[in-house]
């Protein structure tokens, strides 16, 4: 499957490529966590990406579509990949579907987890994140429910920044539904329900 995932900040994008890649092992390629390792790493792209991030902006396309390109040429997606948080601009989407016509691996759906915008602000208030496997859960979890991890909160999950890249998602990322709906590839999910639940349609969308 090569697929990409749609839908704001927090709409359950993380949780259910978890659950895909552990049900089929498929390559989850998520910018926001390749930009966190960097950030974390003190890489250059890591300086550069930090503030965009801080913020709730988008770190600029040229720096961005050149990473999703570069991991897209390793061999371990050539039987497909997940891509969660990329697209997120028309000229990410074009650069990705000129990339995947010249690989000749086309998209076979984008994937759109749709979750009222305050849903998402509560959501992400209270989410938390465990350090060491990257478990995506909520401050009710003292350590992390899967591995004993420390749970921590991402520095863009405060109500400030969380409103702003709402505002981003609305005016960069969501034309991007239509996008996708012209070429036939969009399915969209309710994304407000038990995480369970929306992976049950997920599959049955994605006839998996
Ligand atoms: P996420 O984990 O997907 O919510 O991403 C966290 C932050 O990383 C975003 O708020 C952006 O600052 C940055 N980011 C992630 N993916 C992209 C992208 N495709 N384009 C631009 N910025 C991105």
């Amino acid at each position: 499957m090569n697929i990409v995932l749609l839908g704001g900040p927090g709409a359950g994008k993380g949780t259910q490529a978890a659950m895909l890649v552990e049900e089929f092992k498929t390559p989850h390629i998520s910018t926001g966590d390749m930009l966190r390792a960097a950030v974390a790493a003190g890489t250059d792209l890591g300086k550069k990406a930090k503030s965009f991030m801080d913020a709730g902006e988008l770190v600029p396309d040229d720096v961005i579509i050149g990473l999703v390109i570069d991991r897209l040429q390793e061999p371990d997606t050539d039987a497909g990949f997940i891509l969660d948080g990329f697209p997120r601009t028309s000229a990410q989407a074009v650069a990705l579907d000129a990339e995947l016509g010249k690989l000749e691996r086309p998209l076979d759906a984008a994937l759109l987890i749709d979750v009222d915008p305050e849903v998402i602000v509560k959501r992400l208030c209270s989410r938390r994140m465990c350090r060491d496997c990257g478990f995506i859960g909520n401050e009710s979890d003292a350590a992390c429910p899967k591995c004993g991890g420390e749970m921590y909160q991402r520095d863009d999950d405060n109500e400030a920044t969380v409103r702003n890249r709402l505002e981003v998602y609305e005016k960069s990322t969501s034309p991007l539904i239509d996008y996708y709906r012209g070429s036939e590839l969009l399915v969209a999910i309710d994304g407000d329900r038990d995480p369970k639940v929306v992976y049950a349609d997920v599959k049955e969308a994605l006839s998996l």
